[in-house]
C-alpha cells in the first residue's frame, strides 16, 4: 500500500505543496488549524501515512494511534484548551459517508476553548 496518495490533499499538507498552519509535526504525525474552525480552538491530527479512515484501522496501526491519542492533550493545551474540568476539548472522528467524513485521510478533530462555539 502506497504511504502518499497524490491526490489526497491532506497528503500534499504534510508534503507542504498545500499551505497550513502547522500546529504540530514529527516522524509519523502532523497537526494543523482547520482551516473553518468551529471554536476558538480547532485543529486536525493527522497520521503523515494516507491511512483512508477509521474504518481502515488495523491492529498494525495501534502503536501509532495510541501515539496520536497521547498527543491529543498536549496539544490542545498548547493551542489554548483550558485546564480541565470547566476547560477541556472535543475529540472528533468522522468515519465513511454515514459518518460525515468529507477528507478521506484519518484525521482527529480536536475542538476547544471558551463557548459559545459556531456548532458542536
Ligand atoms: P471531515 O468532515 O471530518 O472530513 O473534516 C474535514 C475538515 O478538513 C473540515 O473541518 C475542513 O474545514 C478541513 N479542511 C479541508 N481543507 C482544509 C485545508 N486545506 N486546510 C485546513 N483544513 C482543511
Ligand atoms: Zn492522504
Amino acid at each position: 500500500m502506497s504511504h502518499t496518495d497524490p491526490d489526497c490533499i491532506f497528503c500534499k499538507i504534510v508534503e507542504g505543496r498545500i499551505p497550513s498552519r502547522k500546529v504540530h509535526e514529527d516522524d509519523e504525525v502532523f497537526a494543523f488549524h482547520d482551516i473553518h474552525p468551529w471554536a476558538p480552538v480547532h485543529f486536525l491530527l493527522i497520521p503523515k501515512r494516507h491511512i483512508v479512515s477509521m474504518a481502515h484501522v488495523g491492529p498494525e496501526d495501534a502503536g501509532l494511534l495510541g501515539r496520536m491519542m497521547a498527543l491529543v492533550p498536549v496539544l490542545a493545551k498548547q493551542e489554548g484548551c483550558r485546564p480541565y474540568p470547566d476547560g477541556g476539548f472535543r475529540l472528533v472522528t468522522n468515519t465513511g459517508a454515514d459518518g460525515g467524513q468529507e477528507v478521506a485521510h484519518l484525521h482527529f478533530h480536536v475542538i476547544g476553548g471558551p463557548r459559545p462555539w459556531l456548532k458542536g
